[in-house]
């Protein structure tokens, strides 16, 4: 499973980039908190891997 790089911002529409990175042989597992910045209204989303459903876990 490989992590979307970016996501729509739910505030503003624009586009939020992933700030976590990982090494090669330790990619992210299903649980991990992944990170994104708003490049538009520099809001923080953290989005959890492994959830088939979009958008924020809780
Ligand atoms: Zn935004």
């Amino acid at each position: 499973m490989t992590p979307e790089e970016t996501i729509t911002c739910v505030d503003c529409g624009g586009t939020a980039h992933l700030l976590t990175t990982w090494p090669d042989d330790d990619p992210p597992v299903p649980g991990d908190v992944l990170a994104y910045r708003c490049s538009d209204c520099l809001d923080r989303w953290d989005v959890v891997m492994g959830d088939a459903s979009e958008g924020p876990a809780r």
